[in-house]
């Protein structure tokens, strides 16, 4: 999503040729070849019971090397954080060629934190409860683990071509509620106590993205939480414990005590994208503030930061995301026939990064940064943290191989310069235009793109 596999230079395409799946049920792992998404992955551990339970919305192409890339998550990881923390091994290919298997719990020796380093990544590290953004050296400086490392590098210090997943149980039981909230500061309230009920997932759809399903409730923000549990009586108990701990907030509430129940919820989730592909050709959907990630407490005023933002650069947008996790994606939607829609989308980049540093938040929770936002990490964690993420690419990569840009920002950095929408952007042949525009109306984001220019 942020320019994190496109760049200058040959692109490595593992999408295919590493498709070799074993599941073990008895330890609970499996071994994934890069090219085995998520659906694969999860398909061939559901007969045993097992899952990987971080759950990337695009789990049908998400691949196991592209998840490890980015550290992906999704609505699960409110109770499952993010990818990371199930990796048990990685299959790689180093900078120089060479092959080397890295399992967890092995110390990192190409790369060492000083006690100095540690101190200094301690006090700069903002504390949200998703990152990533930029190399993850807050849990490798905890764990010295070289897996915790890897995960999250946006294929700039090796490529994975294997990962060795843990797996977990499949709860025997889900339900369920959709709360819509008169305002923010109600919704920002119920987040932390509804946190605390364990739920396994809490979304956020916020009415700039309602008012595009006819459907949904007219609330000011709709909060959806998903509950599993090892038996109904426990998830339905948990439900009925939630909405009456905020009887007092809530102005709309719908519940669901099994699995149909709660996809018939989620549904205002899922009618939003169709909606969003319906916009007139002029006005497209862009992910370039599209992942900030903040502490808790803030996520209301974030959410109004944002509202207020894009008014004043008069581009509407779409806010919806892991409420759970103080992390919101937002789809940017211009009319790209407006004169000046680029500079406004720049100020709008601009004024997401401001606030989001103003209220100690990162840049990327899930997506990585890739070119796109690689520039603005100096300012998140300042320049001797930035150092650090150089020693580490020089320890791994030092003649800047592999995804260039990426992370370490290439010289003349500039977020929107290779958007490849408007007039000014290089033309695309119009046969391949056209089918990317087919995959953007359809949200077939599972098309191979390189398929497209065949
Ligand atoms: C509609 C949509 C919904 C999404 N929803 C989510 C979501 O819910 N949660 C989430 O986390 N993300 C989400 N994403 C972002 C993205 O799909 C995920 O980050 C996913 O994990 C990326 O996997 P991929 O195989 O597509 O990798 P790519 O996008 O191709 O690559 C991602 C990064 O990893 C690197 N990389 C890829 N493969 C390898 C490899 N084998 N070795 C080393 N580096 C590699 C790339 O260079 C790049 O920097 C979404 C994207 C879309 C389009």
């Amino acid at each position: 999503m942020p320019g994190g596999n496109v760049g200058e230079g040959l692109v490595v395409d593992l999408s295919a040729g590493f498709p070799d799946l074993t599941v073990d049920p008895q330890r609970r792992v499996a071994r994934a070849g890069a090219s085995v998404t998520w659906a694969q992955l999860n398909d061939a551990a559901r007969p045993y019971g097992l899952r990987l339970p971080p759950d990337p919305s695009s789990g049908l192409f998400a691949t196991s090397g592209g998840m490890v890339g980015t550290n992906a998550a999704g609505p699960r990881s409110v109770r499952y954080g993010s990818v990371r923390t199930w990796v048990e091994g990685l299959e790689l290919v180093e900078a120089d060629g060479s092959l080397r298997t890295v399992v967890r719990g092995e110390q990192a020796s190409k790369f060492v934190l000083t006690a100095d380093s540690r101190r200094l990544i301690a006090d700069r590290f903002p504390k949200t409860r998703k990152n990533s953004s930029g190399y993850a050296l807050d849990r490798f400086a905890e764990t010295g683990d070289e897996v915790d490392l890897l995960v999250g590098s946006e294929g700039t210090l090796a490529i994975v071509t294997a990962v060795h997943w843990r797996l977990d149980s499949i709860p025997a039981d889900i339900a369920g509620a959709a709360l819509g909230f008169p305002d923010l500061e109600s919704m920002t309230e119920a987040v932390p106590y509804l946190v605390s009920l364990k739920p396994t997932a809490l979304e956020l759809l916020d009415s700039t993205l309602l008012q595009f399903v006819p459907e949904a409730p007219k609330v000011a923000c709709l909060l959806l939480v998903e509950f599993e549990r090892e038996s109904s009586a426990a998830a339905r108990g948990v439900v009925g414990d939630a909405v009456r701990g905020l009887k007092n907030s809530v102005t709309h509430v719908e519940t669901a005590v099994d699995r149909r129940g709660l996809e018939n919820l989620w549904s205002v989730r899922r009618l939003a994208s169709p909606a969003l592909a319906r916009l007139p050709p002029s006005q497209r959907s862009l992910q370039v503030i599209e992942d900030g990630c903040v502490p808790l407490h803030a996520l209301g005023d974030y959410v109004t930061g944002l509202r207020a933002a894009a008014d004043r650069a008069g581009i509407p947008v779409a806010i919806f995301g892991h409420a759970g996790d103080g992390h919101v994606h937002v789809n940017a939607l211009p009319d790209t026939t407006r004169p000046g829609w680029r500079n406004a989308l720049a100020r709008l980049f601009a004024e997401v990064t401001n606030l989001l540093l103003q209220l100690g938040g990162v840049p990327s929770g899930e997506h990585g940064v890739g070119r796109l936002r690689a520039g603005v990490l100096e300012r998140f964690y300042g320049p001797e943290v930035m150092d650090l993420f150089r020693a580490v690419k020089r320890a791994y990569d030092p003649l800047t191989i592999l995804n260039p840009g990426v992370i370490i920002p290439a010289t003349g950095w500039s977020p929107l310069a290779a958007l490849k929408i408007g007039a000014e952007a290089a033309a695309i042949p119009d046969d391949i235009a056209t089918r990317l525009r087919d995959v953007e109306r359809n949200a077939a984001w599972a098309t191979s793109k390189l398929q497209l220019a065949r």
